[in-house]
């Protein structure tokens, strides 16, 4: 069992399924060339992929381009299915730092392919989280600052005021399919500047009101 913690909640939180949204900021999506989709391009990751703060990602032998995507994950705290964005929120039970690392170069075979991407973003290792903070600490979740910086050098830092689908749109495509469930996180895209990252590199995620995480590679 894989868990994360919630501050101010003693019991650990066992994950569900983490779900990722692809192409939810313009820039990010422009910058690999990617049409802006319609409709939400959605993956997921084991809970085995989950790893935290002051651990390293671990490269698979396979991938020469792993690269790093800050994301502002989203935990649910209740279940739902068919959820009306107007009621999405008040299925939220937090907000961490997320990290969706990315084996770029296998990712673009699958895609040639028209294969799934689990073997690019679900293998050990590719899903660093920060503990959460509950929603009441957050004033508004579209109005926060991520950064991600690799040796000290920034290459990410832009508001998530830039996605392009919000949280509640975003629940409730997702729960047209899917059941979320207490434990179930959403990764919600991330902003331009992802870049590669190399075996001895360090990369601190940050996120406004949230904290921040040390990740190292290897
Ligand atoms: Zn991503």
């Amino acid at each position: 069992m894989h868990c994360i913690t919630l501050q101010g909640d003693s019991q650990p939180i066992a994950v569900g399924k983490i779900i990722c949204l692809a192409r939810n900021y313009v820039a990010h999506a422009a910058e690999l060339g990617n049409e802006v989709p319609g409709e939400p391009v959605l993956f997921i990751k084991p809970a085995t992929s989950i790893i935290f703060d002051g651990e390293a990602v671990e490269i698979p032998e396979y991938s020469q381009d792993c690269h790093h995507e800050v994301e502002l994950a989203v935990l649910i705290g209740c279940d739902g299915k068919h959820i009306k964005a107007e009621e999405a929120m008040s299925h939220v039970a937090g907000y961490g730092i997320g990290i969706d690392m990315t084996l770029r170069d296998t990712q673009a075979q699958l895609k040639a392919k028209g294969y799934p991407w689990e073997l690019a973003k679900g293998f050990d290792t590719s899903c660093p989280l920060s503990t959460f903070v509950p929603t009441e600490q957050i004033d508004d979740p579209h109005a926060l600052e991520l950064s991600l910086s690799v040796n000290g050098e920034m290459r990410q830092q832009d508001s998530s005021a830039l996605m392009i689908r919000r949280i509640p749109e975003t629940i409730a495509a997702i729960t047209r399919a899917f059941t979320l469930e207490p434990g179930d996180i959403i990764l919600t895209g991330t902003p331009a500047g992802v870049s590669r990252v190399c075996a001895g590199d360090k990369m601190v995620a940050a996120i406004e009101g949230i904290g921040e995480i040390t990740i190292g590679v290897q």
